[in-house]
Order: structure tokens, then C-alpha cells, then sequence
């Protein structure tokens, strides 16, 4: 069985809970292939420093449109994306994107720590 591959973004108001959330999964995590926008991908590295994690441009800079982008080419198997439903955000339109590929694609996403966990708990490893 492959490795199952996971996308993580956190919006700035989540990426405490982000990294928090990603330190309680550190050793299921290190057995998936994990990518993540910029900012997101380094406060998770600081927090779990033995995690591989491919970073990709920051989220208002193109990085959730590339995280869409791997999800067409069936690069990524789940998204965990912890939205902030309170704030304003300048790629708004990205983010509803990204959303709307995961489900076209029907990946399993999360846009909430909760929907997060029921998904680990179902997620197989390699
Ligand atoms: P970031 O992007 O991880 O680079 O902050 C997340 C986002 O806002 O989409």
C-alpha cells in the first residue's frame, strides 16, 4: 500500500490549533507523505521537526491553488484544511477553489480539528 498523501493549511487565526493538532497526530503523520502552504508547512516543522513536510507557496500567494492542482492529478488523497469563518481573507476565491476540488474529486476534507480526528481515525496508514 502507498503512502496516503495529505494536504495541511491553516488560515492565521488556526495555525495555533493547526500545530497543535498536528503535534497529537506527530507519529501517524510521519507515516503519510505531507504537504502544506508555506506558513502553515513551517509553523508545523517548527512544532514537529521530524516531520518531511513539502511546503508549497503561502496560501494567498498561489499555494492553495497549488494544493488544488495535486489534487487533480490525484496527488492528494485528503485535505485538512482549518478554516477561519470570522475573518476577511484577500483569496477568498481560492479557498472556495480548493474546496469545490475536493469535491469533485471526492477526497476526504476537513475544514474543522473535530472532522479532523473522525477522519485520522478512519485514514489507513502504509
Ligand atoms: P499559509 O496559507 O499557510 O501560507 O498561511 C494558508 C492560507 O491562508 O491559505
Amino acid at each position: 500500500m502507498t503512502r496516503p498523501s495529505l494536504a495541511l493549511i491553516a488560515h492565521d487565526e488556526k495555525k495555533a490549533v493547526m500545530t497543535a493538532w498536528a503535534t497529537r497526530y506527530r507519529d501517524r503523520l510521519a507515516q503519510y507523505n505531507l504537504y502544506a502552504t508555506g506558513t502553515t508547512g513551517g509553523r508545523i516543522r517548527e512544532a514537529c521537526p521530524e516531520l518531511q513536510v513539502t511546503l508549497l507557496k503561502s496560501g494567498p500567494l498561489g499555494g492553495d491553488q497549488q494544493v488544488g492542482a495535486l489534487i487533480c492529478e490525484s496527488k492528494i488523497d485528503c485535505l485538512i484544511f482549518f478554516v477561519d469563518p470570522l475573518s476577511p481573507h484577500p483569496h477568498d476565491v481560492d479557498v472556495k477553489a480548493l474546496t469545490r476540488l475536493a469535491l469533485v474529486y471526492d477526497i476526504p476534507m476537513a475544514l474543522n480539528p473535530t472532522t479532523a480526528d473522525y477522519i485520522m481515525r478512519g485514514l489507513a496508514t502504509a
